[in-house]
C-alpha cells in the first residue's frame, strides 16, 4: 500500500546527498474541491503544490513559502503556498478559453497523458520564489524566466541562478494527487581528497539519471520505501518518517476586513447599498465571509468623512 499525504528526507549514506518524497492527496482533493479547473491548469497546480512542499522540506524557516508564477499566456497567474508545518493552499487564473477547445493540443500536454506545457499555459513571465517570515519581518525573494515545457525546467533555473545547493526535481499530479521527488547535492566535508569529489561528482550524476527514470505510475501506485529502493537498489539509503501535509488555508475575516478597508470606503459602500451585504470569498478555498452595514461602518470607522485614521 502507497504513502498518502506525506513528505518524507532520505539520505544517501555514502554521499552528501538528500533527497525527499512528496504526497499530497486528500489535501490535494480539498484544495481543488471548489474550483473547476481546465485539466492543464489543474495539473500544474498540483506540480506547484508538490514543489512548494519539496522546496519547504529542504530549508529551515518559520512561515510560508511562496511560488508564484506570472505571464501573458491563458493562465497568466499560478500561486501555491506552503507554511513550514507543511500546510498547503493554492489557486490558479485562466482564461475561460482554456476550458473548452480554443488552447491547442500542444500547450494542453507535452506529450498525450502526461504533464501541461508550462510555457504555452503561462506564457513569457517569471517565476518567484518567496520566503517570508510569520511576523512578515523577513523576507526573501527569488525570480528567474519561465523556461521549459515543465515547472521542474524553471525551478532548475532558479536553483542555477540563485546559487543554492545543486537540486532537481520531478513533479507528477493528477485529479486525485500530486506528488514528487527532489534531489539535493550537499556541500562535501572539508578535507575532502580530490578522488572522493570526482567520486561525489559521479553518483551526483547517477542519482539524478535514475530520478529521470521516476514515472507517475510508480508514484500513484507504490510505496516510499519500494519507489526508493527500486530507484537507487545499489545505494544504501536512510530514510526518515514521513511528516504530514495537510491543506491548510489562511485566510480570516480579520484578513478579508483589511482588503476591504484597502479596496476603500468609497467602492465597498457601493457594493452595500446594491446588495445590502458585502459578500467575498476566499479565492483559495472558496469560504465566504459577509459583511453588513454594521460590519462595513467598522472596518472604515476613524476613516471617513476626510477624517485621518488615528491608530
Ligand atoms: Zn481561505
Amino acid at each position: 500500500m502507497r504513502d498518502r499525504d506525506g513528505l518524507r528526507r532520505f539520505l544517501f549514506e555514502r554521499y552528501p546527498i538528500r533527497g525527499h518524497l512528496v504526497r499530497v492527496d486528500a489535501a490535494w482533493r480539498a484544495l481543488i474541491e471548489h474550483r473547476d479547473y481546465p485539466v492543464p491548469v489543474r495539473d500544474a497546480l498540483g506540480e506547484a503544490v508538490a514543489a512548494t512542499l519539496l522546496l519547504a522540506g529542504t530549508i529551515k524557516f518559520d512561515g510560508v513559502l511562496s511560488l508564484q508564477l506570472q505571464g501573458d499566456g491563458p493562465m497568466p497567474l499560478l500561486l501555491a503556498q506552503c507554511t513550514s508545518g507543511f500546510g498547503v493552499r493554492g489557486l490558479a487564473r485562466f482564461e475561460e478559453a482554456l476550458g473548452g477547445d480554443a488552447i491547442g493540443g500542444d500547450a494542453r500536454r507535452a506529450d498525450p497523458g502526461t504533464a501541461p506545457r508550462l510555457d504555452a499555459l503561462v506564457g513569457a513571465g517569471h517565476l518567484t520564489v518567496t520566503l517570508e517570515s510569520e511576523d512578515q519581518s523577513r523576507r526573501y525573494q527569488g525570480v528567474v524566466p519561465i523556461g521549459g515545457a515543465r515547472l521542474a525546467d524553471s525551478l532548475q533555473g532558479y536553483f542555477e541562478n540563485s546559487e543554492q545547493l545543486p537540486t532537481r526535481l520531478w513533479l507528477f499530479a493528477d485529479e486525485n494527487g500530486a506528488s514528487g521527488m527532489l534531489l539535493q547535492k550537499l556541500p562535501g566535508s572539508p578535507g575532502v581528497e580530490p578522488g572522493e569529489a570526482d567520486d561525489l561528482e559521479d553518483a551526483w550524476r547517477r542519482a539524478q539519471l535514475l530520478g529521470d527514470t521516476l514515472t507517475h505510475a510508480e508514484m500513484r501506485s507504490l510505496a516510499d520505501r519500494e519507489i526508493l529502493r527500486r530507484l537507487f537498489h545499489e545505494d544504501d539509503l536512510r530514510l526518515f518518517d514521513a511528516a504530514p501535509v495537510y491543506f491548510r488555508c489562511r485566510c480570516s475575516r480579520g484578513r478579508v476586513g483589511n482588503m476591504l478597508h484597502a479596496l476603500g470606503e468609497e467602492e465597498t459602500r457601493a457594493v452595500l447599498a446594491e446588495r445590502g451585504e458585502v459578500e467575498v470569498r476566499c479565492d483559495f478555498c472558496n469560504r465566504a465571509y459577509r459583511f453588513d452595514a454594521v460590519d462595513v461602518a467598522e472596518i472604515f470607522r476613524g476613516t471617513s468623512a476626510g477624517g485621518v485614521s488615528v491608530h
